[in-house]
């Protein structure tokens, strides 16, 4: 059984998707405003709190988003970002990093062959332990929302789309009854990608030292 939750309490997680979601639709500036009220509540209930609390990895990094934005930053409201949204699937498209794009440049990259594109979205949450994923049966990529940062290295997420589209590529092994994702040949193949080891790394940093 689950422990109903009171309705004015809302979580570090979902305040900073709600506040995603906004951002990414294009708010009206008056309801930015409004919204601008709750988004100073929570910065300065959490603020001290931080400091002294240990928080998952995952409130973390919904933590380091809703510090991040400036609720009013114009260039939220931008031309170009309208623009951006027009030219893109809107799916894939963050508040700080564009997946279609970089996913896009890893394709034509190392996967020349491939003729089409994967769907692309971001995962609903910040997830700290998947952190992107591939569905065949919806031929889709989707990425943890711990890397919609303004500083996720681009090594870091190009390594990822590179993984994601080799399981695209690569497919699945079925040994009794089993599923096999990271087989042998897939190993082999995603260790050619350029300092993967040390990105390996970096990828294992960037979750645990978010501050
Ligand atoms: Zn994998």
């Amino acid at each position: 059984m689950k422990r109903k939750k009171r309705t004015e309490e809302i979580s570090l997680q979902s305040y900073a998707f709600q506040l995603r979601k906004l951002l990414l639709n294009n708010c009206s500036l008056d309801r930015l405003l409004s919204y601008h009220q709750l988004h100073q509540e929570f910065l300065s209930l959490y603020s001290p709190v931080i400091k002294s609390n240990r928080l998952s990895h995952s409130d973390r990094f919904a933590w380091k988003f809703i510090r991040e934005i400036n609720i009013l930053n114009l260039n939220f409201l931008n031309r170009e970002r309208e623009e951006n949204r027009r030219k893109t699937n809107s799916q894939s498209l963050g508040v700080y990093q564009n997946l279609e794009e970089i996913i896009g440049k890893v394709q034509s990259i190392w996967f020349p062959e491939m003729e089409t594109p994967p769907n692309i979205v971001w995962l609903k949450h910040f997830s700290t332990r998947k952190l992107a994923h591939y569905a065949k049966h919806r031929d889709e990529i989707a990425f943890s929302l711990v890397f919609d940062s303004i500083d996720a290295p681009p090594e870091i997420l190009s390594y990822l789309a590179y993984h994601e589209l080799l399981h695209r590529q690569v497919g699945t092994r079925v040994v009794n009854g089993r599923r096999y994702h990271h087989t042998g040949e897939f190993k082999n193949q995603e260790q050619l990608f350029p300092n993967w080891r040390n990105i390996e790394e970096r990828i294992r940093n960037y979750i645990s030292v978010t501050k």
